[in-house]
């Protein structure tokens, strides 16, 4: 359930559970103390009259008494001065916490209960004419509370005589004060009960997950990245915790890069400084042949003079690939795109290292050449670099003794597909992800002399998305891999020249930094 709902529902139930509960608990109180009453003082009334109208308990009080009197009395005036009948009369009122008392002209002639009389004595209403028939009760407070019924009347001898029924109402009127203590006692406990279960309720949705997440974040800044949070609830609470959880796993992930990263660049330094010694050894030596006068023919000095020269273009290149890590790291790369006819281009490409080819066994083809007036917007000195990288490693990772490499230029909408295939040693399922990556080198790689920096895909990789394109690679062990990259047709909106064809106008790009 989510937060706001949740908050919305507790408002509810602490306003609704005490409510609920207050009105059952009044609701039964008042039932049981209505039927009390009605029981004790006759009073024919319900619950829906005592809640409406709480005076009508007391209009109810002893009339049928009253009416009964009211009858005797209007068909036998003299019938209350019988002392015998208005003991009997009095009698039978007793249990209803009331008493007969009789006035005639103006004295007190009998009196049912004297000890209560006397504290409300003062209050009698005075005469006011037999014609007068009112039903009505009179509520008097002396004393004591009490509830007066009069009937007024003449006597025979036309003496203004009243007849009182009084009644003690001091204990009803503590039974419903009580009822309003009791009603007050059961909504403080229904309060208490609600904001109780409500506060923990909202303990566990609220304070619980948070003082987990404060827990997990003291553990990230303690260093320990493993500190999990699992979280199923639906809530805000629960989206916090799973966005903390994915930050977590990024934080993981990027130090995880990072621990990599300066791995590989230290593997880097060790490997680009062994591999210039080699090289650098190897012209010493020979410059050394030349000058001690060990090549003595003119051929043994040009075979020198040339292994020299491959020696040092292999340093110049390492060297190269170096300065141009340097600038992927700087994240400033210069781009100098032009308008170029793709299948010029890749034949002189072709052209350039098939010397080269041969020497290592290699032969290379363009199989599918493309359009012959197909032309595509690149930077050609870094798109050979490209090319030379994957046709470099096609020959570097090559097997078999008649190594063949070839182009193909497939053409989509608005993207060209160049294909480089080798029927070399492939490679490794596993290993086909991570190629691209900076510093990734293969088995074959670490394990022959023929290895490089782990760098030369990852160029690759980065001047091909400069350009708007992507890379992919498929490859099967022992048979051989395609390494393909996307060109787009028109220019890529990654950088805009200054002219389309402008020969060579530079502008700069910045580029996001791979881990
Ligand atoms: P390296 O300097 O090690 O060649 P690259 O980035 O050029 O680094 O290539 C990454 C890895 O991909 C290599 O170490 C190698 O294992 C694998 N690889 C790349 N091209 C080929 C290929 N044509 N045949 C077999 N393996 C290849």
């Amino acid at each position: 359930m989510r937060l706001k709902k949740r908050i919305l529902l507790s408002i509810i139930l602490c306003l609704l559970v005490p409510l609920v509960v207050i009105a059952s608990v009044v609701w039964l109180i008042l039932r049981f103390q209505v039927q009390l009453i009605s029981v004790k003082y006759n009073v024919n009334t319900n619950m829906i009259e005592v809640i409406q109208n709480s005076p009508s308990i007391f209009e109810g009080l002893a009339k049928d008494n009253y009416r009964e009197l009211l009858e005797t009395v209007t068909a036998n005036p003299s019938r209350p001065e019988d002392t015998a009948w208005i003991r009997q009369k009095n009698e039978e009122l007793s249990d209803k916490d009331s008493f007969l008392c009789l006035r005639v002209d103006g004295e007190i002639v009998y009196v049912g209960d004297q000890a209560f009389f006397d504290t409300i004595a003062g209050e009698l209403p005075e005469y006011s004419g037999a014609e007068s028939v009112d039903e009505q009760s009179m509520f008097v407070e002396g004393q004591s509370h009490a509830l007066i019924r009069q009937i007024d009347y003449l006597t025979p001898e036309a003496k203004e005589a009243s007849l009182f029924i009084i009644t003690d109402i001091n204990h009803l009127l503590p039974q419903l004060k009580h009822t309003i203590v009791e009603g007050a006692v059961a909504l403080l406990v229904a309060l208490t009960i609600t904001t109780v279960i409500v506060v923990t309720l909202l303990y566990r949705s609220i304070v619980r997950p948070l003082t987990t997440l404060s827990v997990a974040a003291n553990q990230i800044r303690d260093g320990n990245l493993d500190y999990e949070i699992r979280e199923s609830k639906q809530d805000e609470i629960g989206q916090l915790q799973r966005d903390f959880e994915a930050m977590r796993l990024h934080l993981k992930e990027m130090t995880r890069e990072q621990l990599r990263f300066q791995q590989d660049s230290r593997e880097l330094l060790a490997n680009i400084s062994h591999d210039l010694k080699t090289p650098l050894t190897a012209i010493k030596g020979y410059t050394e042949g030349l000058l001690d006068g060990v090549a003595d023919t003119e051929e043994k000095q040009g075979r020198y003079l040339r292994t020299i020269h491959s020696k040092a273009t292999d340093m110049e290149r390492m060297v190269e690939e170096l300065v141009f890590f340097t600038k992927l790291e700087q994240q400033v790369m210069t781009y100098n795109f032009r308008e170029i006819r793709l299948q010029d281009f890749l034949n002189d490409c072709i052209e350039e290292s098939r010397l080269d080819m041969e020497r290592d066994g290699c032969t290379i083809s363009c199989s599918e050449p493309g359009r012959a007036d197909l032309t595509v917007v690149f930077d050609p000195e870094h798109i050979k670099r490209v090319l030379g990288n994957i046709i470099g490693n096609s020959v570097k990772y090559m097997d078999k003794k008649e190594g063949q490499i070839d182009i193909r230029v497939q053409e989509e909408d608005d993207r060209v597909w160049i294909a480089v295939s080798d029927n070399g040693r492939g490679i490794p399922e596993s290993d086909q992800q991570h190629i691209f990556d900076r510093f990734y080198r293969g088995d074959s790689s670490r394990s022959t002399k023929k290895g490089g920096s782990g760098l030369g895909l990852s160029i690759v990789k980065s001047i091909v998305e400069a350009h708007g394109g992507t890379v992919g690679v498929e490859s099967k062990e022992g048979e051989g891999t395609t390494v393909r990259f996307s060109l787009p047709k028109m220019k890529s909106t990654a950088g805009e020249p200054e002219s389309e064809t402008d020969g060579g106008k530079k502008w700069r790009k910045k580029k996001n930094k791979k881990s």
